[in-house]
């Protein structure tokens, strides 16, 4: 590996110690830099409910080093969509051969797991470079983008050379960089429920966390009635996202983390659905409804030496469970772009390759997602199941696939965006990151012109 002569440790303010913000500070400190994250909450209020990460997003854990173990994962088998009133399959896909295809697992985690297991990576004596420095109890209030400067509402400031915006969909750092969201209030509303399994088998009734699959009720009639269920805490714990129609009750404004809702509130919308996962329901816990937005990409992720890193530089639908993953590799396109291979020692330059590496790819996914919304067949992985007697999708060469997502190289990416912004010639036979020639199910060959 060639080292930048011009490489220098950068004193680095990352603001949210969310998902994204913790997978930042990993791959930062890895890289040699100094991170301080600040984070708004002293964490009390961590969502309870599952969190999924395909192998774009594991690839990275490994890379860095995370103990994954910690963070008690089912190890993803199978997308199963069943029929809404029987529970009957109606599309599979297998995930048998998804780590020898892939290199990493399809893991699903709890939130608060996977939080504590980026943090102690983050914090922790262990791993390479300098440990990070969490603050919490500090909410960013104003940047002064030319002097790279936080002022957080306690009347502290800190002056950084990078400054990260990882505060989340309600970003407040997205707003001082200019950015006026284009968003609406999603059509399907959703409510969140934890099983015990332990308690569903007591009962009696069927233990879905021996399928080891994300499993879907419903999604094929173009309908918004849908129910999630992801298996998490090594399958002691039943996540359930059920979505309907926004009509039959509106959580727009109402935030995670008040009273339960009482379950009759969550078994309303479905008096169709398959007694089997419904008597699930009827033992549901912790009912939460979660806030659903469609924002329009962005157009643009940074200004000066400020970005903006996971939902606050693009919010997407839950459809596609990427939103964690696309967190996870905006930190690591940092983590490689200000490494001492690639990092000139030029802030404002740097961003602008992560701009270009991370804006594409993002804003693909986001529309992908906001499609699953509402047809399951453009979800990844059942975007292939062409034999799906109702499959039925906008496009089919559109669709995003495994393949897209997994065969992607962002060191190549960022090698290919570096040398043009630097006026060097790229002469590797990839494209964004993916090899030409690779022929995606969809039936599109990468850099075959249309
Ligand atoms: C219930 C639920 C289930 C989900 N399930 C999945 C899934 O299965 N798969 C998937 O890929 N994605 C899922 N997501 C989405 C995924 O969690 C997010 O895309 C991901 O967490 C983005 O990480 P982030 O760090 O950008 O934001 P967050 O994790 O929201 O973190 C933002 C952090 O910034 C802090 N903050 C906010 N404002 C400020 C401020 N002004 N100053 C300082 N700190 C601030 C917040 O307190 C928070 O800690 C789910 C989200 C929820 C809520």
């Amino acid at each position: 590996m060639t080292i930048m002569s011009s490489w220098k440790r950068l004193n680095v303010g990352v603001v949210g110690g969310g998902i994204g913000g913790m997978s930042t500070a990993i791959a930062l400190r890895r890289a040699g830099h100094e991170v301080t994250i600040y984070e708004k909450s002293d964490f009390a209020g961590e969502v309870g409910a599952s969190v999924s990460c395909a192998a774009n997003g594991t690839r990275w854990l490994h890379e860095w080093g995370v103990d994954v173990a910690k963070g008690d994962p089912v190890v993803l088998k199978k997308l199963i969509n069943r029929d809404w009133r029987t529970g009957e399959p109606v599309s599979v896909y297998d995930l048998d051969d998804y780590e020898k295809r892939w290199g990493y697992v399809y893991n699903m985690f709890h939130r608060q797991y996977m939080h504590a297991m980026l943090k102690d990576s983050a914090l922790g004596d262990e791993g390479e470079g300098p440990p990070a420095k969490l603050v919490v109890n500090h909410r960013c209030r104003e940047i002064d983008l030319k002097a790279s400067t936080i002022t957080f509402e306690n009347g502290v400031t800190a002056h950084h050379d990078l400054i990260v915006g990882a505060d989340g969909i309600g970003s407040v750092v997205r707003g001082i960089l200019g950015i006026k969201p284009e968003k609406r209030p999603s059509e399907s509303s959703c409510l969140h429920a934890n099983v015990d399994t332990e308690e569903a088998v007591r009962l009696g009734l069927v233990d879905y966390s021996q399928d080891s699959a994300l499993e879907y009720w419903g999604g094929q009639e173009g309908k918004w009635d849908k129910i999630v269920l992801s298996p998490c805490n090594g399958g002691k714990l039943l996540s359930y996202y059920c979505f309907f129609p926004r009509e039959q009750g509106d959580y727009s404004t109402q935030a995670w983390g008040t009273d339960s809702r009482p379950v009759e509130e969550l078994l309303k919308p479905y008096p169709a659905l398959d007694r089997q996962v419904f008597k699930h329901l009827s033992i549901g816990k912790e009912i939460q409804p979660w806030r659903l937005w469609v924002h329009d990409p962005y157009p643009y992720l940074h200004q000066a030496n400020v970005c903006l890193l996971g939902d606050a530089g693009h919010p997407m639908m839950p459809h596609q469970s990427q939103g964690a993953c696309m967190a996870i590799e905006d930190a690591a396109a940092l983590g490689i772009l200000f490494n001492k291979q690639y990092f000139n020692g030029d802030v404002a330059q740097t961003l602008v390759a992560y701009e270009q590496v991370r804006l594409p790819r993002v804003t693909r996914v986001q529309a992908a997602a906001a499609k699953a919304a509402y047809n399951i067949n453009e979800r990844i992985g059942f975007s292939v199941n062409k034999d799906t007697p109702t499959y039925k999708v906008e496009d089919p060469k559109k669709v995003l696939t495994i393949e897209e997502m997994n065969a992607y190289d962002m060191y190549r990416d960022i090698e290919e965006k570096l040398a043009s912004i630097r006026g060097l010639s790229y002469t590797d036979k990839f494209v964004c990151g993916l090899p030409v020639g690779m022929e995606l199910p969809n039936g599109v060959t990468i850099g075959a012109t249309a």
